[in-house]
């Protein structure tokens, strides 16, 4: 490939033999018909090879297609083109008086690479981004398009598919109401007597943040839908000025905060569409837990801090409610998910990871499919019941395998 394509974190120069950015449907289909190793690149926020098509594939951009955004306000749902990210998204539902669910840290991401991965946002009662698609549209390995819809007995393998049963060309997804929301933060939360339960519950999207480098957390970010009750919050003090997640950072990159209410895409995530999210210079990685070992889970991280604090930027702590996908992390069981923002440097982070992946043993933690991970195909197996029926359906629309890289070998086996 003439062009070098990285992620948006840099640690990952993309293997492919061709870059293409067709600018409509039917070169899009001409071009998956006429290849052996297809990927597509969404907005490239994820931190492993899962994008990748290797040396001899072809990586596809929908950037170039038309960004398709058709509101539905009678149904209340939207048809959005496969190459679109959630701020133009969230921008034109909120101009039809409508909302989603939630959203993640970040606006910058394509809605289906996000879905792709079970991105997810945070609240008890909120599953992840994927949990929203009644619909997905796909051009399978022939160059056909294929529908899946809600309650068909293949939809619950399509949509946190990791990019191996074909190009998502469209998505329709459920909407709401348009609402507003209130952003609280709080600092020093502890963990001595922590009832987590309660914590998470306390606002629609409940955030905890830690460095790990004293315990407890250093930041509690309470993100409240103004038709919902104010939260009591007696366990932390209100924060005095506005906060960055990532100690030392600018507040300003970040949505607004004090308790000023704002439309819903302006407050769930952290971050500004228009700023730079997160530090920007960093790797992630993120394990989704059963809830119920949320404590179990806090506490063993706190046992190894002296390890994590060194290569660590932040640690976010969320919630993400059962869903039914079978490759999402929270397939099945209400999450607790605890992320990291490591510092840029692979070889110092690697180590680290393997760590907390001891620590968490015996907790059924799962990776998010997007971060650096380092779990085995045979633990994987262990912990996604649903992998065999997501690996029947891959052959089924994709019996040559032009979507199955070799992230998606290794990890699923299939
Ligand atoms: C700063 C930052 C903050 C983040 N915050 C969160 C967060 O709050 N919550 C969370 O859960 N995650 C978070 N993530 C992770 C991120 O949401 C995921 O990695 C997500 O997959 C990114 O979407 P993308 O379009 O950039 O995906 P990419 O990395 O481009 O692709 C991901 C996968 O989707 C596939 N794909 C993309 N588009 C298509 C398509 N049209 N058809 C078929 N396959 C496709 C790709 O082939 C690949 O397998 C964050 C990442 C960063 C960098």
């Amino acid at each position: 490939m003439t062009e070098t394509v990285t992620n948006w974190a840099g640690n990952i120069t993309y293997a492919a033999k061709e870059l293409h950015r067709p600018h409509s449907l039917d070169a899009l289909r001409s071009l998956v018909a006429d290849s052996a190793a297809v990927r597509v690149l969404g907005s490239g926020h994820s931190f492993n090879e899962i994008a990748e098509p290797g040396a001899d594939g072809v990586l596809l951009s929908l950037a170039d297609l038309p960004d398709e955004v058709d509101v539905d306000t009678a149904a209340r749902t939207v048809r959005v083109g496969g190459g679109v990210r959630y701020a133009e998204l969230a921008r034109m539902v909120h101009e039809h008086g409508l909302a989603l669910h939630n959203m993640a840290s970040l606006p910058h991401i394509s809605v289906a690479g996000s879905v792709a991965t079970g991105t997810h946002g945070s609240g008890v009662a909120n599953g992840s981004l994927a949990s929203a698609v009644r619909e997905v549209e796909l051009v399978t390995a022939e160059g056909s398009t294929v529908r899946i819809s809600r309650g068909e007995p293949r939809f619950d393998g399509a949509v946190t598919s990791l990019g191996a049963l074909g190009v998502v060309t469209a998505l329709t997804l459920d909407l709401e109401p348009s609402y507003e929301v209130e952003q609280h933060v709080f600092t020093e939360l502890a963990l001595e007597g922590l009832d987590y339960e309660t914590v998470a519950a306390s606002a629609y999207s409940v955030s905890l943040f830690t460095d790990w480098r004293a315990p407890g957390f250093r930041q509690v970010w309470l993100k409240r839908r103004t038709d919902q009750p104010l939260p009591d919050f007696p366990w932390a003090s209100p924060a005095t000025e506005a906060m960055h997640p990532v100690p030392g950072m600018p507040a300003v990159n970040c949505t607004e905060q004090f308790g000023v209410p704002g439309p819903w895409h302006e407050r769930l995530p952290h971050f500004r569409a228009d700023f730079t999210p997160s530090s920007g210079a960093e790797l992630q990685s993120e394990y989704l837990l059963p809830r119920p070992y949320a404590a179990a889970a806090l506490h063993a991280l706190d046992e190894i801090r002296a390890t994590v604090a060194p290569v660590l930027q932040t640690c976010e702590v969320r919630t993400v409610a059962a869903d039914a996908q079978w490759l999402s992390p929270a397939y099945g069981r209400d999450t607790v998910a605890l992320h990291f923002t490591w510092v840029e440097d692979t070889a110092a982070v690697l180590p680290v990871v393997r760590r907390v992946e001891e620590a968490l043993d015996g907790l059924e933690a799962r990776p998010h499919w997007g971060k650096v991970f380092t779990m085995p195909e045979q633990v994987l197996r262990a912990r996604y019941p649903r992998l065999d029926d997501f690996a029947a359906l891959a052959a089924e629309l994709d019996p040559a395998g032009k979507f199955r890289n070799a992230f998606v070998r290794e990890v699923l086996g299939c």
